[in-house]
């Protein structure tokens, strides 16, 4: 890592590095920093340090990247550390939402603050507490699991955890000169895997503000992934800021017939919630699911058993109906202040 006169580290601003195809859809903060996916963001400021639960659990449903909010395919997992022992283990457990390699590279490049591993690194320079001699990036081939549990950071609060399996490959960067030209190099090879439709319209729900009220998307976005199978995520109901969809049965009862009655999510594409609209067409659509949420469901159907088999008959009850449109105006209601 290079370190200024000041005692700081070296960091290029955002104009001085070519940005990934990638992340050409990113709003960019008042500084010029790409306002990534996973951090909190309102209409005035974000804090680039803050890690939003809801947007995490978002990105662990849809299996987007924490940085450009795009989805995985194949590509591996890239998680970030700054001891190089950790590379011995094959499982990583984090409560960071993984990343594209040319993301994490990128982030690395460009400031501290643009992905929260690096934030801290930031607050550590800045107190003079600890300065890494490495930072790590290591990519897997899956993300194996998801579920709340208490942070270790935070004491007794819940957060979103990513367990991440199968090391692919890494990168130990040293200082910026190796971090500069593990970037460059990958830039040159970075093949774009164009998004579909659905995944298009998801990512730019989350990167930009509610249309109607100009807000962080990250509370409805949160809904929709609720409804669309977050609601079966291991501890999920512990997790902060999770306390409106864990306490409102309604937003479970719907993700309940989400699962099990056939043709409600298509139905429930009618509603009048951007985000909840997205998120139904995007499952209706996928040939197969991410791991996580097919573990998710699969786990919740176990429970669920017999119980919740689609009803018999075509005719619907007036209480289905009505669960229906209530949930169709839900997600809008909830976002108001
Ligand atoms: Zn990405």
């Amino acid at each position: 890592m290079e370190i200024d006169a000041a005692g700081n580290p070296a960091i290029k601003g955002p104009a001085a590095v070519p940005k990934p195809a990638r992340l050409a859809h990113l709003r960019i903060d008042p500084r010029g920093y790409p306002i990534i996916a996973t951090v909190g963001q309102g209409s005035d400021e974000v804090d680039f340090g803050s890690l939003s639960e809801k947007r995490k659990l978002v990105l662990a449903t849809f299996d987007l990247c924490a940085v450009c909010a795009l989805p995985f395919g194949d590509e591996p997992r890239w998680q970030v550390s700054f001891h190089e022992d950790r590379l011995k283990l094959r499982t990583w457990v984090s409560n960071e939402a993984p990343v594209h390699e040319v993301c994490g590279l990128y982030a690395a490049q460009v400031c501290p603050f643009v992905s929260s591993p690096y934030a801290r690194l930031g607050d550590e320079f800045r107190k003079g507490q600890r300065r890494p001699d490495v930072v790590v990036l290591a990519g897997f081939k899956q993300t194996k699991r998801v579920f709340g549990r208490r942070s270790g950071l935070q004491g007794s609060e819940f957060v979103l955890h990513f367990e991440t399996t199968d090391l692919v490959r890494s990168h130990s960067l040293h200082d910026g000169t190796e971090a500069r030209q593990a970037y460059e190099e990958l830039l040159q090879n970075d093949p774009p895997v164009p998004p579909d439709v659905e995944e298009r319209e998801l990512a730019d729900l989350i990167c930009n503000l509610t249309a109607e009220e100009n807000e962080d998307s990250g509370g409805v976005m949160a809904g929709a992934a609720w409804f669309a199978g977050a609601a079966f995520c291991p501890g999920v109901r512990n997790v902060q800021g999770m306390e409106r969809y864990a306490k409102n049965a309604f937003y479970t009862q719907i993700a309940q017939r989400v699962l099990t009655e056939p043709g409600f999510a298509q139905e429930f594409m009618g509603s009048d919630d951007p985000s909840t609209r997205a998120a139904m067409k995007w499952l209706t659509t996928r040939s197969s699911l991410p791991d996580t949420l097919k573990s998710w469901r699969s786990s919740a159907l176990n429970r669920l058993g017999r119980e919740h088999e689609p009803a018999s008959g075509s005719g619907k009850t007036s209480d289905q109906r009505k669960t229906k449109r209530k949930a169709q105006t839900a997600t809008r209601r909830k976002n108001r202040r």
